[in-house]
Order: structure tokens, then C-alpha cells, then sequence
């Protein structure tokens, strides 16, 4: 998929030849490629031929290529819709240096520049024009284009015509009119994430009957994805162990909490991995360091909330692991697919607890507020008496009946919004304000010796601004850290330690909203659609269960994905953790047996011949672990080995003994043995009572303290024949994880 294929295009439809021909040329000519990608050439075919057309297409495939080319051979003016109002410009000249002439529209042009550009692409000037949506809004602009002759109607991320898709724009919803205003030419939507419902939606509200459909490229041969169960403490310590296992490659985790992105870092610095944090709470200064060490290979590992990623574009990302399950597939496949944009063995490694659900259906009630607290917060607001009026969430939240995330009173606050009941200039933050209460030699006494740089920085504050802060001050903490040449963080850590132990008097800095009232009406009177909301959180919810399915999942994880964004052309991987296990690694016992194909076998050897000696995947060594003796398994690396373990550990704790691990498991006595005498050491196992019964414990513990715990032979010689090696060494492990060795 990173190259242009081979194969000559336009071979066996009928399409006309000459236009075909002309075509390629002039792929050749503009864009260097002597033939199509895989789903450019039929999305192509049915645009020529006067069909609408939705193209579902990953980030990268080649998407804009299947209205640009049709746009040079079509008469009149392509007219291209795109939320990417950063990104236009920058199109646009990419075009333009392709020798295909293009313009933009958008709120970064005067109106004077604007009616300029429609004339000239009116007069034919330009083949290609591209819009912001919220264009459509205006009647004037509408008219304007009416005199334009437009063949192709391009829209660029339809899912944000979708209120199901992750990224719903009111101004989508006008593009029906646009269309409509430009004489229906020929339409084709295209999007890289989009379920069959948010495709189905889009058909609706661009109302094109009986599109054509082009689902392609979805499928990432490269990647290997995985699961693994774990409790918090257990992902802490498995997240070291998947990093370790990509020792020269870089990667990313993401995590759901700002906070859990902090301890994450932490762990990992601890254990001497160089690892930054990213998420939205951080300044963008902080934010443009860390990416800019990630991109270029200071950091190795960048742990983020899903703020982090859009527009990334590093190639050579080795693995991407998610610390939780996030809520949709979608979100998943895209942030899983940052990985192995090189077309190298890269794996995706999803870590899960059923916990997980929680915080997933806390960011949905956040998303979805309840009807009665929407119109409640309308009426808070009218009584501020002012039609502009600037307000803190928490202080909203406090005139609520019923406690309320301030999540949930931002999306509130949206929905107003887009109907048009109020609207939000701007974010607002005031100053924060700062006094002191102790006296500065008493603080530096109270700081110790030991913090060196919260010295420091007081040592800073107060040479600088002794009156000010002696009298109260209001004070901006960004500005303060800039002047001070200190990071903001450690300033704000350092105020509000002082703040705690009663040293100083501060108040943290206004962060607000500013609400503009734009009509009045009895709340009684509002017309807001709620059954469409509601609606909207069962097709969230609905998400979150095909999500966690994806974790029960039994058959192969890559095609569970590419089944469920509509590529049914899809096969099984053959490198999953259930392809390779032959069936779900959580539901083993009751998943079907499932031979591996020797196609299949064929592939994945020749996947770990070409694997690179540096990176070891912790799947392959999984495999290598199956077939190899025991003594091997000490080679392979540590993930695999608890990756294999935790799964013996899961059937030991529902109750099945060596035996009937090793049977349902398909490995030797000997290797499960092994595997709970790890577990054992590593304390996951402190009952041993079902291993060893305790009347023998305790006659193999005596024998332990006569001889002392290094002398298996002698202890084993001493107890006889009816004790059997195992038995003695699991006591002997019990015993030593009890002394903390
Ligand atoms: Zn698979």
C-alpha cells in the first residue's frame, strides 16, 4: 500500500479508453505515478462514469487523488469541501507546484479577496476550488456560486456530516444546499473512518441515492495486534516489558487520563527509558518540545491522551500500546495504525481491565448531558439578568440540582450553542493571585535543604517581585515563568506547596468561558431535538460494546476490525495473538480450535525471517515460546513470558491444575510448571495450597531450613521418591517471594 502498484490500470471496464489513457498520462504528468493504488482507479471509474460515490479510504491511501485527476478531465470546476482550514492553503500549493491550477476560499481571505477568486475561477481560471463549509452559510456566497459551472462536488472528511462520527460540524450539514445551489453536479464523499451507520448517514444527509461504494485499504499486513488482561498494578509493570521489547524502536502509549499519562512516564523514566509526556493540559510551548523530541528520536517513548497524533506523520513508530480500551474501534484502528507507517513489523498491544468500561462511559455521560440539565443551565443563564455574562464551569455546576462533570456542562453548553440559544466568543483565564503569609526566610527554612530547585525558583520569585507578592499580587503564570526563565510547571507546583503548608495566600489563576445570551425564550419553548441526542448515546454505547467485543474476540483481530469498517475482503492475519494461538486468548477454553492454514504459516514464517534481529516482537517470541523446550523459553524476552504466563495464571485462578492447564493450553507439564513457578516468585500466586497440599509444604519446609534453600539435589535426595521436583521447588519460590527475593 506505500507504493503505486504495478498492475496497468483500466483493464477490464467500460469506462472509454481515450479518456482512460488520457488519465494516466496525466497521473503521470502532474503527480509522477505511472499507474493507480488500489481503490483510486474504481472510485475514479464511477466518478467518470456520472455516479455519486463514497470513497472509505485510510489517512495516506490516496484520497485526493480520486477528485483531483477527474477534476482535470472534467469540464468546468471541481469544488472541493474540507474542514482542514490550516491545511487549504497548503493543498492548494501543493496543486499548483503540480501545475494544476487551484485556489481556496476560506475566513483567512478578505471578502474583496474572495469575490476576486470566484470571478476568476467563473472565468475559468482555475479546475480545482476549495471551501471551507461554513461558506455555505452565506446566501451571498451561495448565490455567487450559482453563475460558477461546477461537474464535481468533492467533500473531504465526510464523517463530519455524521453526528455518529467522532467529529460532527453543523456546517456539514449545509453542504446538501451547496450542491443543490451548484445545479447537483456529480458528488463524491470520501473519509478515512467510517462505519456502515455513519455511511449510511452520510448517503442521508447529502441526500444521493444508491451511491457507489468503495471500502479499500484499511488492512495493515504489518501490524500485529494484541491483548493482554491486567489489573493497574500488572500494566505498570507490563508496559516497561513492551517497551524493553522494541529496545531501538519508538512508540507510543496512550492512556485515557492526563494523570495516568504522568505516572506512566514516571514508571518508565524509573526504569531508564526516555519517556515524555503529551496532553492537552500542558502549554503549547510544552507540547511543541515534546513532539518535536518524539519526532526526532530524543524521546523513545511519548505516553499521551488522545490528544496526541493528529497530523504526526513519523513513520518508523515500532509500537503503539494502549494502557486502556478506548471507546470506539475507530478511535482505536487510528491510533493503533500511527504504528508501522513504514511498512516494518510493528505490533499494537492493547492492555484491559473490565474496569476500563468506566472511564469510557464517564467520557459518555460527559458527551451526552441529560435534556433536564440542558434546559436547567439555559435558565441559569437567563437569570444572570445580562446578556453577556462570563462564568467559571464549577460555578455553573454549583447552580445545578444535580452534581454534574464539567464535562458534561461544556457539551451543554455546545448544544446551545448549535442551536443557536447562545454562542461562546472565547475561552477566558484570568490571573492568579499570589500573597505572603510567613516571612521568605522562614519559607526557605520550611523548604529544606533537600528540594534544590523549589529553592531555587522561590530564590527567583522573590529577588524579582518581593514587594509585589509582600503586598498581594495578581499575576499571570505563564508570563511570570517566561520573565523568570523557569518552567511553569515547576513555579505552579511550587505556589501551591507553599499554599498547602499555609505560607502563602493564593488563588488559582480565573479559567471561564464568556457566554453571549442570543435569545430568550421559556424553556418550555426551546427546540432542541433530545430524541436525536438520545439516540446519539445508544450509538455511543452501542461503540463501546463492539470495543469490548474486540477484546473478547475469538478469531483474528485485524479482520474483526476490517470487518467492522465494511472491507469484507478481509483475511485472517496470521500474526495476532489469536491467529497464532489458534483462538482467543481470554476465552480459550471455549473457543473453537482453529487450524492455522499453512498459507497462513507460510506468511508468518517468512515475517520472522525478515524481522529484523534488533526488534523482537513480543507475538513472535509468543510462537517461538510453543515450539521451543523449555530451557529456550529463558531466551526469549521477558513480555513473552509473562504474556504466556498471565494466560496460565488466568486458568489457575478458575480453578484447572497443571494438567489441565497444560491440555487446554497445548503445552507440556514441564512449561506450565515453569510458568507458575514464576508467578509464584512474582508473587501473582501466594497460594500454593492447590499446588502442594499442606502437609506436605510443611514436610518439604523442613526439610528446607535443615539443608537451606540452595540444595534442590540433597532436598529432594532427603525427602524420597513420593516428593516430585515441582512440588519442591514451588515451595521453595513461595518462600522466597516471602522474603522479598
Ligand atoms: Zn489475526
Amino acid at each position: 500500500m506505500e507504493t503505486q502498484n504495478k498492475k496497468t490500470a483500466f483493464s477490464t471496464d467500460s469506462a472509454d479508453p481515450t479518456v482512460k489513457q488520457q488519465l494516466l498520462s496525466l497521473l503521470q504528468l502532474h503527480y509522477g505515478y505511472t499507474s493507480f493504488r488500489l481503490g483510486q482507479e474504481k472510485a475514479i471509474d464511477h466518478i467518470l462514469a456520472g455516479k455519486n460515490t463514497i470513497v472509505i479510504m485510510p489517512t495516506g491511501g490516496g484520497k485526493s487523488l480520486i477528485y483531483q485527476l477527474p477534476a482535470l478531465v472534467l469540464e468546468g470546476v471541481t469544488i472541493v469541501v474540507s474542514p482542514l482550514i490550516a491545511l487549504m492553503k497548503d493543498q492548494v500549493d501543493g496543486l499548483i507546484k503540480n501545475g494544476i491550477p487551484a485556489t481556496f476560499i476560506n475566513s483567512s481571505i478578505t471578502p474583496a479577496e474572495t469575490l476576486e477568486r470566484l470571478e476568476a475561477v467563473k472565468n475559468g481560471h482555475y479546475k480545482i476550488l476549495y471551501v471551507a463549509p461554513e461558506r455555505f452559510y452565506s446566501q451571498e456566497f451561495l448565490n455567487a456560486m450559482q453563475n460558477i459551472k461546477v461537474s464535481l462536488f468533492a467533500i473531504d472528511e465526510a464523517h463530519c456530516i455524521s453526528q455518529w462520527g467522532h467529529d460532527f460540524r453543523p456546517s456539514y450539514l449545509k453542504i446538501k444546499q451547496a450542491v443543490t445551489a451548484v445545479g447537483n453536479p456529480i458528488v463524491v464523499a470520501l473519509t478515512a473512518t467510517a462505519t456502515p451507520e455513519v455511511r449510511e448517514d452520510i448517503i442521508k444527509q447529502l441526500g444521493i441515492e444508491n451511491p457507489e461504494q468503495v471500502v479499500t485499504g484499511f488492512s495493515r499486513p504489518n501490524l500485529q495486534f494484541g491483548v493482554i488482561q491486567a489489573s493497574d498494578s500488572e500494566k505498570f509493570r507490563l508496559i516497561v516489558d513492551a517497551v524493553n521489547s522494541a529496545p531501538d524502536g519508538t512508540g507510543i502509549v496512550y492512556t485515557g487520563t492526563r494523570n495516568k499519562a504522568e505516572q506512566i512516564a514516571q514508571v518508565l523514566l524509573d526504569q531508564g527509558v526516555d519517556a515524555v509526556v503529551y496532553h492537552a493540559g500542558m502549554s503549547g510551548e510544552d507540547r511543541h518540545w515534546v513532539q518535536e523530541n518524539f519526532m526526532n528520536n530524543k524521546a523513545k517513548v511519548i505516553v499521551a491522551t488522545n490528544a496526541f497524533g493528529l497530523g504526526i506523520d513519523k513513520r518508523d513508530i515500532r509500537f503503539v500500546v494502549h494502557f486502556e480500551m478506548p471507546g470506539t474501534i475507530e478511535a482505536y484502528y487510528q491510533e493503533a495504525g500511527r504504528a508501522g507507517r513504514d511498512g516494518k513489523p510493528s505490533f499494537c498491544l492493547l492492555f484491559y481491565h473490565p474496569r476500563d468500561r468506566y472511564l469510557q462511559e464517564f467520557f459518555i455521560k460527559g458527551d451526552n448531558p441529560p435534556p433536564n440539565i440542558v434546559l436547567e443551565i439555559y435558565e441559569l443563564l437567563l437569570n444572570y439578568g445580562t446578556d453577556n455574562i462570563l462564568i467559571t464551569y464549577s460555578e455553573l455546576a454549583e447552580g445545578l440540582s444535580d452534581k454534574l462533570p464539567e464535562m458534561a456542562i461544556g457539551t451543554s453548553l455546545k448544544i446551545l450553542e448549535r442551536e443557536g440559544y447562545l454562542s461562546r466568543p472565547n475561552e477566558k483565564v484570568g490571573s492568579a493571585y499570589l500573597e505572603l503569609i510567613a516571612r521568605p526566610e522562614a519559607i526557605l527554612e520550611s523548604l529544606g535543604t533537600r528540594s534544590k530547585s523549589s529553592i531555587e525558583i522561590f530564590k527567583k520569585l522573590i529577588s524579582r517581585y518581593h514587594d509585589e507578592i509582600t503586598n498581594g499580587w495578581r499575576f499571570n503564570p505563564d508570563e511570570t515563568a517566561e520573565i523568570l526563565n523557569i518552567k511553569k510547571d515547576s513555579l505552579m507546583r511550587l505556589v501551591r506547596k507553599l499554599a498547602d503548608a499555609q505560607l502563602v495566600k493564593y488563588e488559582p489563576p480565573f479559567r471561564g468561558t464568556e457566554i453571549n445570551i442570543l435569545k430568550r425564550v421559556d424553556s418550555s419553548e426551546i427546540n432542541i431535538d433530545f430524541s436525536a441526542m438520545k439516540a446519539k448515546q445508544k450509538n455511543a454505547y452501542a461503540k463501546l460494546d463492539q470495543m469490548e467485543e474486540y477484546i473478547y474476540h475469538f478469531d483474528c483481530r485485524q479482520k474483526y476490525i476490517l470487518d467492522y469498517f465494511g472491507d469484507l475482503n478481509a483475511k485472517p492475519c496470521g500474526k495476532c495473538d489469536n491467529c497464532l494461538t489458534g483462538g482467543g486468548y481470554q476465552r480459550k477454553n471455549q473457543a473453537p480450535k482453529r487450524e492455522i492454514k499453512a498459507k497462513e504459516k507460510f506468511d508468518y514464517q517468512k515475517y520472522n525471517k525478515k524481522k529484523n534481529s534488533s526488534f523482537s516482537s513480543p507475538f513472535s517470541n509468543l510462537e517461538n515460546e510453543k515450539e521451543n523446550t523449555e530451557s529456550e523459553i529463558k531466551k526469549t524476552s521477558l513480555l513473552s513470558t509473562k504474556l504466556t504466563q498471565l494466560e496460565t495464571l488466568d486458568l489457575f485462578v478458575k480453578g484447572s491444575n497443571i494438567d489441565e492447564i497444560a491440555t487446554a493450553r497445548e503445552l507440556a507439564t514441564s512449561t506450565i510448571a515453569g510458568h507458575l513457578l514464576f508467578l509464584i516468585e512474582k508473587k501473582l500466586i501466594k497460594n500454593i495450597d492447590k499446588l502442594v497440599p499442606l502437609k506436605r509444604q510443611d514436610k518439604i519446609l523442613k526439610a528446607i531450613k535443615e539443608l537451606g534453600p540452595d540444595k534442590l539435589t540433597p532436598i529432594k535426595e532427603s525427602l524420597g521418591e513420593e516428593f516430585d521436583w515441582d512440588e519442591i521447588k514451588f515451595v521453595i519460590a513461595l518462600e522466597r517471594s516471602k522474603a522479598g527475593k
